[in-house]
């Protein structure tokens, strides 16, 4: 059956309407009409995810679990219309939206075990030290508690796993925060349906209406009103630097400044080591076209930028590369917008003085087709424009002289989501002196592969130095993504009756 949306902001477990309609802009299929949000609507949502936030922070570890794992199994029965209202809004292919949704479904699950497993917590006991001298030590307990109702921004590029009840959701829930999530315009229909996965489990498990809202875009002063928001007390954002830096801006600027968690863009740059580029360059430059095409180049861990030293095996990795990139067809992007911000961004490099064009296909509409471009390590560190974010399948081959200047080129680079070193046994001396300047500059490092496909892991950090993202101690993949909502609360002397249910275990 087809799905067709009515449209409606969700607001604290009421569908409402408007002040007016704007028409979604679907890649194939029909457009819909959806409301308009307000600042209004956004007091009303925020108002209620206020009302509510105490009892939701006081529920147990397990209720929210039993949530958690009830909206994983909301999404899992809506899949075919899911699947089929975000291929025609996002032009995405069907493949990937299945694959996308089993990510968060994933995500919400593996949440639900993270808490019921109560390490988060980080639970600390000081005993009292009622004799000692010079002065008595009291008893300190300390845990991480929620911090309260968290604003959640999407991203268009993943309309799943990072939007509506997408990670940071999924930790703001797990942590014990109300959301309220600002929809985002290239895919309110796909958000639609998931809030109404989210609005079933929530009545199901009982949840208080406030701890879950959607309101729709359709005019920016929503999602300003939304982060200015008194009630707000974090945001969680994914998506391109300009916004996240307005957004940020306003978080900073309010009465009482609250954490602004932007994800942003990144080139995410790769390190091609003399012995790897001599065994197997050729290959490196495949998977690299590879990585770099893969879904329209829309991922913000497209790895843009290869840094290879000049000679033989740099000529044979351009050459590689070229012929790989050359024969790919033009893809259909998410927005007209980011069509035509790939391509003036195309058009930016193309006109840098020193940068040669190697793959150049143009295209029209919402497609696009790979870029590469070739420039000198000497040119890059002097025109700092080479190194910023062209979401899309464009990639530069960045030509340094030594490894004396690849080294000056990593300590040169502004923060990024990742770092790669493609190296063999005998770069090792190489890469020694080229990790402890990729560490300060990337929230993950890796070797020998490409940084598309984030693993949803304990370990994961996907953040990394501004502009890559507005909080460098925090990552938005992961389990440790439930810290971002979680602030540290010491218990000084409090009799027992009064603490938390979760400090009393300990005791
Ligand atoms: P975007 O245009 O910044 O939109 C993200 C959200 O912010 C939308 O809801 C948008 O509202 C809102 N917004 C943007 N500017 C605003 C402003 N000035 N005032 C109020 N609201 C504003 O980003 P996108 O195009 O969806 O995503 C692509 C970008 O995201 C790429 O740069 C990519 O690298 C990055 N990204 C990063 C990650 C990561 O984890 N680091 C993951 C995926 C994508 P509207 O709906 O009204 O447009």
């Amino acid at each position: 059956m087809t799905f067709t949306p009515h449209g409606k902001h969700l607001i604290a477990g009421d569908w409402v309407s408007g002040p007016g309609t704007f028409t979604s802009s679907p890649a194939h299929g029909a457009a819909h009409d959806f409301a308009v949000g307000s600042p209004a609507l956004v007091d009303d949502a925020c108002r209620a995810a206020e009302a509510c936030a105490v009892a939701y922070a006081a529920t147990t570890r397990t209720e929210r679990a039993a949530f958690l794992n009830a909206i994983a199994d909301e999404i899992e029965a809506r899949a075919a219309a899911i699947t089929q209202i975000g291929t025609e809004e996002t032009g995405l292919p069907e493949a990937r939206l299945n694959g996308e949704r089993g990510r968060t479904t994933g995500q919400l699950r593996q949440f639900a075990a993270h808490i019921l497993a109560g390490d988060y917590l980080d639970r600390r006991f000081d005993a009292a030290l009622p004799d000692r001298e010079p002065a008595p030590r009291p008893e300190l307990r300390m845990m991480q508690r929620p911090i309260g109702p968290v604003a959640v921004f999407g991203a268009s590029n993943f309309p799943l796993a990072f939007s509506t009840a997408g990670g940071d959701t999924a930790a703001a829930l797990a942590a014990g925060c109300p959301v309220v999530v600002k929809g985002h315009s290239a895919h309110p229909g796909t958000g639609e349906i998931v809030a109404e996965a989210v609005h079933a489990a929530r009545i199901a498990c009982n949840m208080p209406a406030g701890v879950f809202s959607l309101i729709q875009g359709g005019d920016r002063s929503v999602g300003e009103a939304v982060v200015t928001h008194p009630a707000i007390k974090a945001v969680g954002f994914t998506g391109s630097l300009g916004g996240g830096r307005a957004l940020f801006n306003l978080c900073a600027a309010r009465p009482e400044p609250i954490p602004f968690f932007g994800e942003l863009g990144s080139v995410n740059p790769m390190f091609l080591l003399p012995e790897a580029m001599a065994a197997r360059g050729a290959q490196i430059a495949a998977g690299w076209a590879a990585s770099l095409t893969m879904g329209a180049g829309q991922f913000c861990t497209n790895p843009g930028i290869a840094v290879v030293i000049a000679g033989p095996d740099a000529e044979t990795f351009a050459t590689a590369a070229t012929a790989a990139l050359q024969p790919v067809a033009p893809q259909t992007m998410l927005t007209d917008g980011i069509a035509a911000a790939y391509r003036q961004g195309s058009e930016r490099i193309a006109g840098t003085s020193g940068v040669q064009a190697l793959v150049a296909t143009p295209c029209d509409q919402r497609r696009a087709a790979p870029y590469l471009f070739r420039t000198t390590g000497a040119e890059w560190l002097a025109n700092h424009a080479l190194g910023e974010e062209v979401f899309g399948p464009l990639g530069l081959i960045v030509t340094v002289t030594d490894a004396d200047e690849m080294l000056a080129l990593a300590a040169h680079l502004e923060g990024q989501l990742t770092c790669t070193l493609h190296l063999d046994a005998g770069d090792t001396a190489h890469g020694r002196r080229l990790l402890p300047v990729l560490e300060r500059k990337a929230g993950r490092v890796l070797a020998n592969g490409f940084p598309t496909g984030v693993e949803v892991a304990d370990s994961m950090v996907h953040g990394g130095p501004y502009p890559a993202s507005t909080n460098f101690g925090a990552t938005s993949v992961g389990t440790l993504s439930i810290r971002r909502f979680l602030r540290p609360v010491c218990y000084q002397n409090l009799p027992e009756a009064l603490l938390p249910d979760d400090l009393r275990e300990q005791a």
